[in-house]
């Protein structure tokens, strides 16, 4: 479905993306994990188009999107959660919901029930400001607004950051079960436990390139995974 091949990209004169090629299948949960500042954010930036890439081809089901806008690529298939959430605060949450629908002029409607029926707290507190959330709720809000754009493939940037071990576990379930609704994930995470565990298939990135990949469940038993990243 996502096919990126040997991509380069660099903040000024830095280059922190040396050829990266990686490629994710219809209906797969693939993850990136690495630590601090190895590109992650950098790569998910490339691939819905916020970010220039200096070389290298990126295509989605068989077509290049290397030089769409990335309005083009929502309208393509492709959302990005992005790190630290990012909702609008002073709107509602359902105003919130309604933002992510602005490619689509059909009825938005049933979209908004769908994501309430898999998020029932947003529904709850659907007319109070985004800003009263708490941080694990502000994340189903971001994931929520990524969907009404129906997106055939989710780009999420550390999905986990900042919360309590019960409300990840609550995040990895919901991301599992989009999957189950046809859409395909990836996922960027530094905990790297909780990816794995979800995960079909997996890439290890440092410092811009990419050291390892392979099924997320022989990752999660590799030595140097679990010395690098699992502090075992
Ligand atoms: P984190 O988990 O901290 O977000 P990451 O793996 O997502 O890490 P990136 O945010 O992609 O890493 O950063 C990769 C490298 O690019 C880092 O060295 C970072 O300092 C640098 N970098 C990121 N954003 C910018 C920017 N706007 N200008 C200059 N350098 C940047």
């Amino acid at each position: 479905m996502l096919k990126l091949e040997n991509i380069v990209s660099r903040y000024g004169r830095i280059e922190v993306l040396h050829g990266v090629s990686l490629n994710v299948n219809a209906g797969e949960i693939v993850t990136l994990v690495g630590s601090n500042g190895a590109g992650k954010t950098t790569l998910l930036r490339v691939i819905s188009g916020v970010q220039p890439r200096a070389a290298g081809e990126i295509t989605f089901e068989g077509k290049s999107i290397a030089r769409m806008p990335p309005h083009a690529r929502v309208a393509a298939g492709i959302a990005q959660v992005p790190e630290g959430r990012q909702v609008f605060a002073p709107l509602s949450i359902e105003d919130n919901l309604r933002l992510g629908a602005w490619t689509r002029s059909d009825d938005v409607a049933r979209e908004i029930d769908d994501i309430y029926a898999m998020f029932p707290i947003l529904k709850e507190k659907r007319a109070l400001p985004a800003g009263a959330l708490s941080g694990g709720q502000q994340q189903m809000l971001a994931m929520g607004r990524a969907l009404m754009s129906k997106p055939k493939l989710l780009l999420l940037d550390e999905p986990s950051m900042g919360l309590a071990p019960l409300l990840i576990d609550q995040i990895m379930r919901a991301i599992v079960s989009l999957r189950e609704r046809g859409v395909t994930l990836l996922l960027v995470e530094q905990n790297v436990t909780a990816a794995l565990e979800i995960a079909d298939r997996a890439y290890v990135i440092e410092t811009g390139k990419i050291v390892l990949d392979g099924e997320a469940r022989t990752l999660a038993k590799d030595d140097r995974v679990r010395a690098a990243y699992l502090g075992i």
